[in-house]
């Protein structure tokens, strides 16, 4: 099976969904534990929810596998992102701490090699490539790492999550400009309650490719998921709910390339 589904746009805008994925290898389907079976930390539904953004010229692209195989969003070498609780490279919990395998059933290492050379660097060439090319044509390129999370996870975070986290890693991903703008968007608007580098300031994509000053700038966007979908199983997509975020996310995605675009022109 490849490694991810691409469709190039003809804008500077790349997305990139690295945790909607729900395929599986072999060894990951047979040592799943009964609570990991449904594949609960799973962003949903995420390229539906940002299909619009084809007409915007946006290129996307997905993963196909679930992140209990491997997780797109962590450095190879599996360094923390976060000081607090977290998953890694390889999640051996579920976001709520449960274990993801049964006792002994977890990939051997042998295996977990095979993913990062056959999954894992692939996705990551890709978005290279991609924004090579993107800066190539248009000078400059945009890569929106776009997510979604269950809005109440206590061993994540307190409380309930904001509805639109957005993270930057701390204002180093994108231009400043391009962060102003965004936090105007989210304060002109009362529908949605937002947070700028909180719990989520950016994963390893955000981290590694968020590089303003080589012209590539990087957003990404946390979603709780209660505002498109049900957080429970069977995880459906709502979709009275979902148009009503698509409205706000079309803001977002347009306010992050017409901002870029004034930059460069
Ligand atoms: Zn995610």
């Amino acid at each position: 099976m490849e490694p991810f589904s691409f469709t190039a746009g003809d804008s500077p805008l790349l997305i990139s969904i690295p945790h909607a994925g729900i395929a599986l290898t072999p060894e990951v389907a047979d040592g799943l534990s009964d609570a990991a079976r449904p594949l609960p930390d799973t962003d949903w539904h995420i390229p539906q929810l940002y299909a619009f953004a084809h007409s915007l010229g946006a290129s996307m692209l997905a993963a196909t596998y679930s992140r209990f195989v491997i997780d797109l969003n962590r450095p190879a070498d599996d360094q923390p992102l976060y000081t607090t609780a977290t998953t890694g490279l390889y999640p051996d919990v579920l976001f709520d701490g449960t274990p993801a395998f049964q006792p002994g059933k977890e990939p051997r290492p042998a295996q977990r090699k095979a993913y990062l050379d056959t999954i894992w660097h692939p996705y990551h060439q890709k978005i290279q490539q991609e924004l090579a090319q993107i800066k190539q044509r248009h000078g400059y390129a945009l890569l929106f790492d776009a997510h979604s999370i269950a809005s109440c996870i206590p061993r994540l975070f307190d409380g309930t999550l904001p509805d639109l986290n957005l993270g930057t890693n701390n204002s180093a991903s994108c231009d400043a400009n391009i962060e102003q703008a965004l936090i105007t968007v989210c304060e002109t608007q009362e529908q949605w309650r937002w947070v700028l580098n909180g719990r989520f300031t950016g994963g390893y994509i955000t981290r590694a490719y968020g590089l303003p000053a080589q012209h590539q700038h990087a957003l990404q966007l946390e979603l709780a998921q209660c505002n498109y979908m049900r957080e429970t199983l069977p995880f459906d997509w709502q979709e009275e709910k979902a148009s009503a975020l698509q409205t706000m996310l079309k803001k977002i995605i347009t306010t992050f390339m017409t901002t870029a675009e004034r930059l460069y022109h």
